[in-house]
């Protein structure tokens, strides 16, 4: 059995699959150098962890697609020290992206099996300092709201209002809003009192459950 070198085959990832297809910002080029991917995928898909795909995480989830994940990270427009809320840990992946860019990050996954083992996860991979609620993150965290940032990781139906809500005036929400298989991936700006809303890209994610978001099947 050959064995796979990691750090070539994630600097591959990067040149051909994010800066070829357009990602720009280097501190998020960066952390994607750096952030061991394979480590978050489902145990004996490794050798896929760096291919320009989905892949299964198990309770019928997937980590995203890394050009996705990159997107995302890079529409968040971070500068490093912000207070971020993901809504849908899955596999810790894009937790990870968002910590190794200096974020204080706050992440909700309603499955609580993912939930742990992305904990268990993270620590391995060295980012021991995040915050982790089993629920529905519809509803977001207001105990430690307002956040300056927040990414959901899931497809919803519209903006959940109380994620609108617990947005820091100046910060930005980001969700793939639309259908359950085909969404637009939407950002909106709390600006001076007002909201607005920007269409960034077409994407496809698996579907927000929640009280704000589809109902459960
Ligand atoms: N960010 C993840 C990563 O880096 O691997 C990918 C997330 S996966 C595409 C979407 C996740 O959202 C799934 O794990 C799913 O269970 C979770 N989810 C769906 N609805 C949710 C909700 N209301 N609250 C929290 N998590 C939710």
């Amino acid at each position: 059995m050959i064995a796979i070198n990691y750090v070539h085959e994630r600097e591959r990832m990067v040149r051909e699959q994010l800066e070829g297809k357009g990602i720009r910002s280097v501190p998020v080029l960066q952390a994607f150098r750096k952030v061991p991917r394979h480590l978050f995928v489902a145990p004996g898909t490794e050798e896929f962890a760096y291919e320009d795909r989905p892949l299964g995480i198990g309770e019928g989830q997937t980590i995203s697609q890394p050009y996705m994940v990159a997107t995302m990270t890079e529409a968040l427009e971070l500068s490093g020290g912000e207070k971020v809320l993901e809504i849908g840990t899955g596999s810790g992946y894009q937790a990870a992206i968002l910590a190794e860019l200096g974020c204080s990050v706050y992440t909700i996954e309603r499955i609580e099996s993912l939930s742990m083992e992305a904990r268990r996860k993270l620590e391995q991979a060295g980012y021991p300092n995040l915050h982790f609620r089993v629920g529905d993150g519809t509803l977001g965290w207001p105990e430690e709201a307002p956040f300056d940032r927040i990414v959901v990781t899931a497809g919803a139906p519209d903006a959940p209002v109380e994620l609108l809500r617990q947005l820091r005036e100046g910060g930005c929400l980001l969700i793939p809003i639309g259908g359950e298989r085909r969404q637009d991936l939407v950002r909106f700006r709390r600006e001076e009192g007002r909201v607005t809303r920007q269409t960034i890209c077409a994407c496809s994610f698996v579907k927000l459950v929640g009280t704000e978001g589809w109902p459960e099947e």
